[in-house]
């Protein structure tokens, strides 16, 4: 299969507005001495590149290309002209250095914060007033939904988020919707790398250009990302009326998308399309190969049946923000315990639990019900939450000791604020938060903490 060597960006990214010193005194002593390139490969090397593209989309491509690299991730490879001043603003908008939850600005009136799950002013259960989306989509198609209303009510002129890569199967890519075929052609969970971010400073100078409004559906570190973004380029709070995301427990790289297909008899060389879920809640992985077959698999038997199955980019293990702190909607799964059963996936209807976190966020769910697109049903509480995503809970909790354990290596660890990590490390038995860390320390010891520098992939066993 024929990768794409750079993935495709329009045209030259200008970034506008004041970029702010590198503000991390610890990630300044670890980069110090470092030509710009390195700088940019320490990221990748480190494991905190979880290949979102915005580092190209905020220089361009000629400083900075994302490319498919021999392990078959989805890196950024430097330019020659690449300079100090662009790493500045890399690193600080980079989600792998960089994560802070709901800007102040947001958080208004109402709004109430629990220690694991952040600001919100509504918790529910939600689904797709459409039983033909609710069926297709991930969970009960509340993403698809609110994207369909924002879209049809003329509240935005397009919606930003992802669909199937259209050059490498297991990928996602980003996807500019305009019209409802578009919106439910990007309906779905991608669980493999997607570039979201790659081209946004066209998008931000096309908008302003055509004086348009767009919302943006990303994973929660591409929505950081973009958060980050923001305070370097004022028009993305201008033009972006909304931002809508998933809780994440993370993606499969992959190297472990070949293991599991090879386990079902598939090369994944010979694969033409790859649905990871939907058409049921979860529904089945299907797979349709090049020669015509169609293979679909229980979503427990590709996935196994826990975390440690996953086969996750260490970026996600350490990820402390799987929820979406500073989206204005994050949308997730219901199932007790973070499983689905394995009997009756295909004809469960689905249904999201969904958090409206800003005073927005709750509006426009609000307009989206009575236009008849969203469906609420019962109330949520902050412990139902943590009893249908005890993953994301645990996580949270684990965070901070394992940063402790990155640092404690002399790795690179993301600067953080407003995500409650330390408060809730402060809460867990000493005993917990010492495994942590020690954990993180010998993973980083075993090498799991370490990416090659990233080169572009030549050759054509990458796929
Ligand atoms: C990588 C990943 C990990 C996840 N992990 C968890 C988890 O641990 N716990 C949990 O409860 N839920 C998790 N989910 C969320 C779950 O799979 C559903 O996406 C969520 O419940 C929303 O369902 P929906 O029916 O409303 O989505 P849909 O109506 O199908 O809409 C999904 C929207 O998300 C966009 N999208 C899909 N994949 C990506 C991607 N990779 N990057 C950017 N945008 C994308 C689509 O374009 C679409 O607009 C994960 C999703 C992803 C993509
Ligand atoms: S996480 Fe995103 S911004 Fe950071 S280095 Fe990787 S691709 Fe670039
Ligand atoms: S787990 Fe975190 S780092 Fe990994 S894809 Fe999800 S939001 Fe991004």
């Amino acid at each position: 299969m024929d990768l794409p060597a750079v993935y495709p960006v329009s045209s030259k990214a200008v970034l506008i507005g004041t970029a702010s010193a590198m503000p991390d005194d610890y990630l300044k002593s670890l980069q110090s001495g470092l030509a710009p390139a390195q700088r940019l490969s320490q990221i990748v090397e480190h494991s905190m590149c979880i290949g979102c593209g915005i580092c190209q989309g905020i220089v361009g491509p000629e400083k900075i290309t994302l490319e498919v690299t021999e392990n078959g991730n989805l890196r950024p490879v430097a330019g020659d002209s690449l300079s100090h001043e662009d790493m500045d603003r890399v690193i600080d908008v980079c989600p792998g250095t960089r994560i802070d939850g709901m800007p102040d600005s947001e958080r208004t009136a109402g709004c109430r914060t629990d220690e694991v799950w952040g600001v919100w002013h509504d918790i529910c259960f939600c689904w797709s007033a459409d039983p033909g989306i609710r069926h297709m989509a991930a969970t009960g198609g509340a993403l698809t939904a609110i994207g369909l209303y924002l879209l049809e009510s003329g509240e935005i002129d397009f919606l930003v988020h992802a669909r199937a890569s259209g050059t490498h199967p297991a990928f996602g890519e980003r996807h500019i919707s305009r019209t409802r075929q578009d919106v439910l052609s990007g309906s779905g969970s991608r669980y493999g790398p997607t570039p979201t971010l790659l081209d946004i400073s066209d998008i931000i100078e096309s908008a302003d250009r055509n004086n348009e409004n767009f919302a943006f559906v990303g994973t929660p570190c591409d929505v950081s990302a973009l958060r980050n973004y923001s305070r370097h380029e004022p028009r993305v709070s201008r033009y972006c009326r909304s931002i809508l995301t998933m809780v994440c427990g993370g993606f499969m790289e992959l190297s472990g998308t070949r293991e599991r297909l090879a386990a079902f008899g598939i090369e994944y060389r010979d694969v033409a399309s790859l649905r990871y879920r939907g058409y049921g809640c979860p529904g089945p992985t299907v797979v349709a190969t090049r020669d015509g077959r169609t293979v679909s698999m229980n979503y427990l038997d590709y996935w196994g049946k826990d975390e440690s199955t996953w086969n996750l980019p260490p970026r996600c293990k350490v990820c402390p923000d799987g929820i979406g702190d500073a989206a204005d909607i994050a949308a997730a799964d219901t199932w007790d315990g973070g499983s689905p059963p394995q009997h009756g996936q295909e004809d469960d209807p689905g249904v999201n639990a969904v958090l409206a976190r800003t005073q927005r966020g709750r509006e426009i769910m609000d307009r989206a019900i009575a236009a008849g697109y969203l469906v609420r049903g019962d109330s949520l509480t902050c412990e139902d939450l943590n009893r249908l995503q005890p993953h994301q809970a645990n996580k949270k909790r684990a965070v901070w000791a394992r940063f402790q354990g990155l640092k404690d290596s002399g790795r690179i660890v993301p600067l953080t604020s407003g995500l409650r990590l330390e408060s809730l490390h402060d809460r867990n038995r000493p005993e917990f938060n010492e495994r942590e860390r020690q954990g993180t320390r010998r993973r980083v010891a075993e090498g799991r903490f370490s990416e090659p520098t990233p080169k572009r992939c030549r050759s054509r066993g990458c796929d």
